[in-house]
């Protein structure tokens, strides 16, 4: 049993060294001992922040029709408190820091949270928090999702519990997720197709090109699975991008990722209305705000919590959709095992999920979400469910 004096004389300790005592067994509750003690006591810990830069290193060199690149620029976020660590991250492909930041942008912004986050006495108040932690500048979402995934890891680590756990959801539905097989030559995509079908239930193939047909017959010449479609703007007209919906349909594929530029919202209702597969919004989208002008353009949303800043406002997205009927996807850019495990604590709750970059980088730090038989597996770790390497 443990006294009140030895309560008090713990607290204080804890306190003034601001170092995590062993726990009582006893004591033990909800909560690591030493975070309620502190309260008891009327003190108040404090949260504090670290960054620093870690660039990511991809597999194999990436390719789209205007560069190359081997690696990824993205800064790691640690927010410690009473002894437990929340871990976040941002990372930002270069085609993205219009919207997401640049690695100085992102870590002038993280300086500014670091100055702030000591005036936050409570990590649970993540709505405040994050209201005035987005409300530094309009832009670098990456950096605002890098503290948003630290905070819900710190919380769901207080908490002792998961968020799919926190959010009501069901580990047991997680989907399966798909894996992008890259544009090639014939026989590199043959190769790749046979690697990936062992290892993945639903394929992901970038379209929008001239050779669209025939990529899809490559793959066709080796297997059946399902395949989901990401145009990324590539087509220019309705009709064209119609057809070629239906071409598809009848191929096995199982959904559309933005047929057309995001201008063109008109065009994309047009075909929407008309598809014989569900058509997914990535580029048009960004914020929660933009979700419900979506309605009736799309079928359904893409949410990136690189792009959104992060897993509350996508929860919030994700709900907003559901309650207007739209189908909702998650996605994500090349990341760690942590952003990764952040999004895949949403998805037992989408309809699909494209959450392979964490396979496509060979410098991993975390241990998190897993893909078992091609599906999502979420672990019983608390908060974003990681744990470092
Ligand atoms: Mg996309």
């Amino acid at each position: 049993m443990i006294t009140r004096r030895n309560f008090i004389k713990q607290a204080t300790l804890t306190t003034l060294g601001g170092v995590l005592l062993p726990q009582v067994g006893a004591a033990r509750t909800a909560f690591p001992a030493p975070y309620y003690l502190n309260h008891i006591v009327g003190a108040k810990p404090k949260m504090t922040l670290r960054f620093f830069p870690y660039e990511l290193k991809l597999r194999h060199v990436f390719t789209v029709a205007s560069y190359s690149r081997s690696t990824t620029p993205d800064v790691q976020v640690e927010i410690h408190y009473e002894g437990l660590t929340g871990y976040g991250e941002a990372s930002m492909p270069p085609y993205l820091q219009q919207e997401l930041g640049s690695m100085e942008s992102v870590q002038a912004f993280l300086a500014r949270v670091q100055r702030m986050i000591g005036d936050f006495s409570d990590p649970f108040q993540l709505e405040e928090i994050l209201a005035k932690i987005d409300a530094l500048d309009a832009g670098n979402a990456a950096a605002k999702a890098a503290v948003d995934i630290a905070l819900h890891d710190l919380v769901g680590k207080l908490l002792q519990a998961p968020w799919y756990r926190i959010w009501g959801l069901d580990r047991e539905k997680t989907p399966s997720t798909t894996f992008t097989i890259g544009i090639d030559t014939p026989d590199v995509v043959r190769q790749k197709t046979r690697e990936c079908a062992e290892r993945f239930n639903i394929l992901k193939v970038k379209l929008g090109r001239d050779n669209d047909k025939e990529m899809i017959e490559t793959i066709r010449s080796v297997t059946d699975l399902p395949i989901a479609i990401d145009a990324n703007q590539g087509w220019k007209e309705r009709q064209q991008a119609l057809d070629m919906i239906h071409w598809l349909k009848e191929r096995g594929i199982v959904m559309i990722e933005q047929p057309l530029p995001k201008g063109q919202i008109d065009d994309i209702a047009w075909v929407t209305e008309r598809s014989p597969l569900p058509v997914f919004a990535d580029e048009s989208i960004q914020r929660l705000k933009d979700v419900a002008a979506l309605k009736g353009v799309f079928s359904g949303i893409n949410i990136k919590l690189m792009k959104c800043t992060g897993m509350r406002e996508a929860w919030k997205m994700l709900t907003l959709a559901r309650a207007l009927d739209m189908k909702v996807m998650v996605g994500c850019m090349t990341e760690t095992s942590c952003a990764c495990s952040a999004a895949a604590q949403l998805s037992p709750a989408v309809d699909f999920a494209d959450l392979d970059g964490n396979l496509l980088i060979a410098n991993d730090r975390f241990r998190g979400m897993e893909v078992v038989n091609g599906k999502i597996t979420l672990s019983d770790r608390p908060g974003i469910g990681v744990e470092l390497v």
